[in-house]
């Protein structure tokens, strides 16, 4: 019989009910923008703001309207602008060179290695090029970020972390988001905090800070914030920064906070279904697993696999095979964009470099995400169903090992 999965991809475990009776709270009393506070009262943002600060360890917490309002105002409060060059890692999602654009700067794209990350050898060689390396934990890999950031303080390199995937997840005990001088978070419906739309900032560097408060359009009420700066730091970047109105308003933290509290479970659960996942997967011909170092304590919300130097008609036939049993697969090898997954060649308003190694790792490159509806069961399903679909096409060389 041949097995097909039911389930949908897309969809999200629902809002914990105590982030919907606050957020109801909130609807109920009507005051909803973040300054927008009864004598006495410490607004939902704010609160989110110090209890992400406490969860990170970092000085100050920011939040925001989206992961790239908190990147594109993270660069621009670190002083890049029009003309800047800023590193970034080729396999990314859009909304990172997209944050590089937005502040007229240019992205330069540093290649990729085989267990998706950052290619250091690559970075050391361009880290001339640039004073600020915007990091993507693409996925949620991390790279040897001992190694990244003795080759950044090194080169006076001051890296941004772009932890979309990676809430949640450290290097060697550090919270990822912590290494460089800020980190950016997303808490859009997919990533691992969900309130549709959403972003946090964090970081120890005061006035760098400040400066991201008063960009996040805080006008001149940033002493409503929770984990800010002090006054005088204010003072002195005031005149001087723009306000780029990308607040997060108060129906959206309320949504958020018991999302926090319960996030160390919740990377429980995924790192359940990812290990499934990647025990079904374990020995099919032609496929490759990314290896996950011992460093990495990683959340498990995607799985992502290799079909190394497939012909591209195979690895469609896969993506298919698979489609066609109900498994939505998501490539980085396809010449045009489509939906949420674009390459760097498809991002032609900044200079497309040549990257080869990158361009073999994405012509292979398949995704897929694992959300918390799945089932441990569910996920066994899938990967019998890819392992078959895989196996069925893997080249004859794999076959005859
Ligand atoms: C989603 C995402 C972002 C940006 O988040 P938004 O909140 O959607 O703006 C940044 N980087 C990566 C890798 C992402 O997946």
């Amino acid at each position: 019989m041949t097995e097909r999965f039911t389930g949908s991809f897309t969809q999200q475990e629902p809002i914990p009910e105590e982030g919907i009776a606050a957020a109801l709270e909130v609807m109920r009393h009507g005051r909803l923008h973040r300054y927008n506070t009864a004598p006495g009262e410490v607004a939902e943002a704010a609160r989110l703001e110090e209890e992400f600060a406490a969860l990170t360890g970092a000085k100050y917490c920011l939040a925001l309207a989206s992961g790239g309002a908190a990147m594109a105002i993270a660069l621009r409060a670190l002083g890049v602008g029009p003309g800047d060059k800023v590193l970034t890692n080729a396999f990314t999602l859009a909304p990172v060179p997209g944050a590089i654009a937005a502040v007229g700067a240019e992205p330069v794209y540093v290649e990729v290695t085989e267990a998706l990350v950052i290619d250091l050898d690559d970075l050391a060689a361009k880290l001339a090029q640039a004073q600020v390396l915007l990091l993507s934990h693409m996925r949620g890999h991390l790279c040897d970020m001992d190694r990244l950031m003795r080759l950044c303080d090194g080169a006076g390199v001051t890296v941004i972390e772009d932890c979309a995937h990676t809430m949640g997840a450290a290097w060697n005990g550090v919270p990822s988001g912590r290494h460089g001088g800020m980190g950016c978070y997303s808490a859009q419906t997919y990533k691992h905090i969900n309130s549709g739309e959403g972003g946090l900032l964090i970081s120890d560097d005061a006035e760098a800070m400040a400066r991201a408060v008063i960009l996040s359009g805080s006008y001149m009420l940033y002493e409503r914030h929770g984990a800010a700066p002090a006054r005088e730091v204010f003072e002195r970047v005031k005149y001087l920064t723009p306000n780029m109105s990308s607040r997060v308003d108060n129906l959206r933290a309320a949504l958020l906070r018991p999302q926090l509290k319960a996030l160390p479970e919740q990377v429980v659960r995924w790192n359940a279904r990812y290990r499934a996942m990647e025990a079904g997967l374990a020995g099919v011909p032609g496929l490759t697993l990314i290896p996950r170092p011992g460093q990495e304590s990683y959340v498990g919300s995607s799985i992502q696999f290799l079909l190394l130097d497939w012909p591209p008609d195979a690895v469609q036939g896969v993506i298919a095979g698979c489609a066609g049993r109900g498994v939505e697969l998501k490539w980085f090898g396809g010449a045009e964009p489509h939906g949420f997954t674009s390459r760097y060649d498809s991002w032609r308003y900044a200079p497309v470099p040549s990257l080869p190694r990158t361009d073999r790792v994405l012509a292979g490159l398949l995704d897929m995400r694992l959300p918390l509806t799945f089932s441990l069961d569910d996920c066994a399903l899938i990967a019998r169903i890819l392992a078959e679909e895989v196996a069925a096409r893997a080249p004859a060389r794999d076959a005859a090992e």
